[in-house]
């Protein structure tokens, strides 16, 4: 006998003809704090999951896909990244994975919003595992475009684990060639910038190829990736931007001793015959990407529909 449907349910609109649908079991926390919607809710598909502004951040089953993937190509490519900036990642799994590279000597996080932190330590101890009191680890409640434009440090590797640029929400202006122009600029000499861009997938691929043609326009390496996030129901886009390091150049084994002698404990989705599927995107997606001519400036954003 099959079992009744909730009558609860979370649409999550990539357009207004697309959306994908959650079945709610309980919210464990609803506020609207001085910059965002944020819900933590528990679906019985995908357990906990993490909502800004209608929009899907994590889930506790697939939070390590995202994570993994957002992370380990980066820190990978670079030879020894010791000090990291992480933008935004409040739930504190982009840290985790982070500080997992027995490289990194100091890893600074700067979020903008201390309520979502606070909130994540909280109800999410299975993503942050303790990260954020690691002794390498700095927490900073901040706009992380004020922060690096004021900043003098210099960073190996820099993680942009953002929401999506949604109007009128907090991240739209760290995603314009303006704001990669002084993240380039706070990067070590083989310093290396990487990022999720938005839906991989026709027919919603605008956001994607526009901060791949942005970062082209300032970078001389930029590696797209996929990944299929099971509960953002598409392929998600990630982008490796560096002065120097290309992870595509990486064998896979290569990634495996990597993985071995850098990393401390197992992963559970990346090795080296993942990170080859991570940048084998295909043939239509490449071709968009290459043939957008849209640059994003902080006086011509671009929005993603919510
Ligand atoms: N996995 C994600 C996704 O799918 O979009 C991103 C996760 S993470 C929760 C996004 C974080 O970016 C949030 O905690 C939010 O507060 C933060 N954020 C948004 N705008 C920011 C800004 N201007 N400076 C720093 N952090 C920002």
């Amino acid at each position: 006998m099959s079992a009744p449907r909730t009558s609860k349910w979370y649409i999550e609109y990539s357009s207004p003809f697309l959306g994908h649908m959650h079945g709610i079991t309980e919210i464990l926390s609803s506020v609207r704090t001085k910059f965002q919607k944020m819900d933590i809710v528990r679906s019985g598909a995908f357990g906990t999951c993490l909502i800004l502004d209608d929009k899907m951040q994590s889930t506790s089953s697939d939070e390590f896909i995202y994570h993994e993937t957002l992370v380990h190509p980066a820190m990978l490519s670079h030879p020894n990244p010791e000090n990291v900036f992480i933008i935004g990642g409040g739930e504190g799994a982009t840290l985790r994975e982070v500080l997992r590279h027995k490289t990194v000597k100091k890893a600074v996080m700067v979020d903008i919003d201390g309520q979502v932190i606070e909130l994540c330590k909280k109800h999410l101890p299975a993503w942050h595992q303790g990260a954020f009191d690691d002794p390498r680890s700095r927490i900073i409640a901040t706009d992380a475009r004020k922060y690096l434009e004021e900043t003098d440090d210099v960073f190996d590797v820099i993680i942009t684990d953002l929401s999506e640029p949604v109007e009128e929400g907090p991240a739209y202006l760290l995603y314009t060639r303006e704001f990669y122009q002084t993240a380039m600029a706070r990067l070590s000499p083989g310093g290396t910038l990487s990022l999720q861009a938005g839906t991989a997938a026709i027919p919603y691929l605008l956001n994607f190829s526009a901060v791949y043609q942005t970062l082209k326009s300032i970078f001389p390496v930029v590696a797209p990736y996929q990944a299929f996030i099971p509960s953002f129901g598409l392929p998600w886009g990630f982008i490796v931007a560096s002065k120097r390091n290309d992870p595509r150049s990486l064998r896979e084994e290569e990634i495996n001793a990597g993985i071995e002698t850098r990393i401390n404990g197992s992963l559970s989705f990346y090795d080296g015959i993942a990170h080859k599927g991570l940048f084998g995107i295909p043939k239509h997606v490449r071709r968009e990407l290459e043939s957008s001519s849209i640059v994003i400036e902080d006086n011509q954003p671009l929005f993603t529909y919510h």
